[in-house]
């Protein structure tokens, strides 16, 4: 199954060297997470442990799938090595191996999670500055996704061309909305300068998990307009209030996802936002 390659082996050292820093903000992370838990003495050991793993089941990857891998911090990256999970004899050698693999993959999904819930909150708030200025016009509707796009096409789009399509799904989801939160439409926040009420969109499916689904989930349908407030309240509430938030949400677009090819059901969505730090 998985080489047990040693540390000092040149193809150890090389993914090792490739990904140094984020290699060593991984460690950084699990150090901290297992002070955070209380386990102090064991932490170092168990940072370079983990990384150890995760090292050979990159190589693993690359040889399996001839795929280099690209990028440490990339969701789609943990996606990639998770699949190795699905592989015949994995549970049997992961069991003999203490399950130190499953307990790595683990540890490299939070450590993901966290740098790119940070990347979605930037992204969001980006897309949010820059589409104030967009908001005397109407969506462009000719423009509108209105079935499934394969996301790798959407790689064919060169940045500008896909921005310009985000900021026209995001005013499209907003006109949908009638400018108000669609949490509580008694939410008032004020009006901006281009004489609209004040609301934000919020991605229903974070655009960090595209990974998990084969075509785009960037259009209007997967986007909520919010007030600030109840914006912050779905990104750093408690689950009393954010799950009954995602269920009016969800249950009111459920039957859309499927016309954008994307099967979504509430628990799965459920999951993005309470085991993950979203
Ligand atoms: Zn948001
Ligand atoms: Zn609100």
């Amino acid at each position: 199954m998985i080489e047990q390659i040693k540390t000092n082996d040149s193809r150890f050292l090389e993914i090792e060297g490739r990904f140094k820093q984020e290699i060593n903000d991984f460690i950084s992370y699990s150090h901290k997470r297992s002070e955070l838990t209380g386990n102090v003495n064991v932490s170092s050991n168990k940072a370079s442990s983990y990384k150890n793993h995760l090292i050979r089941l990159i190589l693993h990857y690359e040889r399996i799938y001839d795929d280099p891998f690209h990028s440490f911090t990339s969701y789609e990256s943990f996606v990639k090595l998770n699949n190795i999970k699905n592989h015949k004899g994995f549970k049997e050698f992961n069991r003999k191996k203490s399950n130190f693999y499953s307990a790595a993959l683990g540890e490299y999904e939070r450590y993901i999670l966290e740098f790119q819930g940070a990347v979605e909150i930037e992204r969001e708030q980006n897309l949010n500055q820059e589409i104030q200025n967009y908001e005397t016009q109407e969506s462009n509707k000719d423009l509108l996704i209105k079935n499934p796009v394969i996301k790798e096409d959407m790689t064919l789009y060169n940045l500008k061309k896909r921005r310009k399509r985000s900021i026209n799904e995001a005013l499209y989801a907003k006109e949908k909305a009638s400018w108000e939160c669609e949490l509580n439409r008694n939410h008032r926040t004020f009006i901006n300068r281009k004489g609209r009420q004040f609301v934000e969109v919020h991605h229903l499916i974070p655009l960090v998990f595209q990974a998990d689904f084969n075509y785009s989930i960037d259009f209007a349908d997967n986007l909520v307009a919010l007030c600030p407030n109840c914006h912050r309240m779905v990104h750093y509430g408690q689950s009393e209030s954010v799950i009954p938030a995602l269920e009016k949400t969800y249950f009111e677009r459920e039957e859309k996802y499927p016309i954008y090819g994307i099967k979504l059901t509430f628990d799965h969505l459920l999951n993005y936002y309470l085991e993950r730090p979203m």
